[in-house]
């Protein structure tokens, strides 16, 4: 089994439950507090550990009591933290959540340490770089250290898999760098100015990706599955859809995370793609059945129980 590398975000996600959310100025009472570890890379890094792979993660967090839960939380999932760095200046990433009784939210992030996760930093996780098998990158970072993490993922032979969220404007120098992409319909929409809303016009958006130089495209589409669209030489693709399981759910916070973690690690499994896909919506349809990010991803006996 190869190494899994995460590089990205870690945030403490401090989520404010209220009646209403309040509009600008007003203040509203009789909300309950919780935190709770966040961010996209310590998600994936996280879904990507319970289900088994061996992952090490690059994150930077601040020298603050937020900063030390993050890394002994990763390290109680078994995650290899040593390159993880602690910023001395710029506080850890938080993100504000108010969540109201109707389920709509409202956030704000912070990225702090996040933001100076530079490409340097990579050049001490050198050889964990050389060791690992799959690379799995989001946006939260800076895109210069994506793209730095990219080219050294690309020169270890490793499978380069970005997740383009948030979505935001890539330069064209990074698309030949990724072996796969993985947007959902928002950020398929975004990165290709193509409207997707079902397995066309998923084909539609996955054909201007496969042309930027990425030769998988893999299109989350929530409840209506995955849409996996791959180039077969000569400028033949092929397009596959994979319905969602049907699942009650309570929660699709991190969907995309744990989806993302878990196909990553069972990449370094070596399985088939189609497996792969599919064992990560299976870990996806568990985690939307219970409230939260990090806290929601399924470990690998509830996914083997429920995946044969
Ligand atoms: P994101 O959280 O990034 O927006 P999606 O909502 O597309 O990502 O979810 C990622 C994957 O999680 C989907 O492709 C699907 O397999 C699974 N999933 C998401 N929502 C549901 C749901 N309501 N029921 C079952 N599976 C779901």
């Amino acid at each position: 089994m190869g190494r899994l590398l995460v590089v990205g975000s870690s945030n403490t996600d401090m989520i404010l439950q209220v009646q209403n959310l309040p509009r600008p100025g007003e203040t509203v009472l009789g909300g309950q507090f919780s935190t709770a570890p966040g961010g996209k890379g310590a998600n994936q890094a996280v879904a990507a550990a319970r289900a088994g792979a061996d992952v090490s993660l690059v994150a930077r967090v601040g020298r603050d009591s937020f900063g030390e839960q993050a890394l002994a939380g990763f390290a109680g999932d078994g995650i290899d933290t040593r390159h993880c760095s602690v910023d001395d200046s710029a506080p850890s990433g938080v993100a504000q959540i108010l969540v109201s009784a109707a389920g709509e939210n409202c956030i704000g992030v912070a990225p702090g340490a996040n933001a100076t996760l530079a490409p340097r930093h990579l050049d001490s996780a050198s050889e964990a770089f050389r060791k690992c098998a799959v690379v799995l990158l989001q946006l939260e970072t800076p895109l210069a250290t994506v793209e730095r993490a990219a080219a050294l993922g690309r020169d270890a032979d490793a499978v380069v898999i970005l997740n383009p969220a948030p979505a935001c404007e890539l330069p064209d120098s990074l698309y030949p760098l990724l072996d796969m992409i993985t947007p959902n319909e928002t950020e398929a929409e975004h990165l290709t100015g193509i409207r997707v809303t079902d397995e066309s016009s998923a084909a539609a958006a996955a054909r201007v990706l496969h042309k930027r130089g990425v030769t998988t495209v893999l299109i989350t589409r929530g409840a209506s599955g995955v849409y996996l669209s791959r180039e077969a030489g000569q400028n033949a693709v092929t397009g596959e859809s994979f319905p969602a399981f049907e699942v009650d759910a309570v929660d699709t916070t991190a969907a995309g995370d744990v989806f993302n973690g878990c196909l990553a690690a069972a990449l370094t499994r070596g399985e088939t793609l189609e497996r792969c896909v599919r064992f990560a919506q299976a870990a996806a349809a568990l985690s939307v059945q219970v409230l939260g990010a990090q806290t929601s991803a399924p470990d690998i006996a509830a996914i083997d129980a429920f995946f044969q």
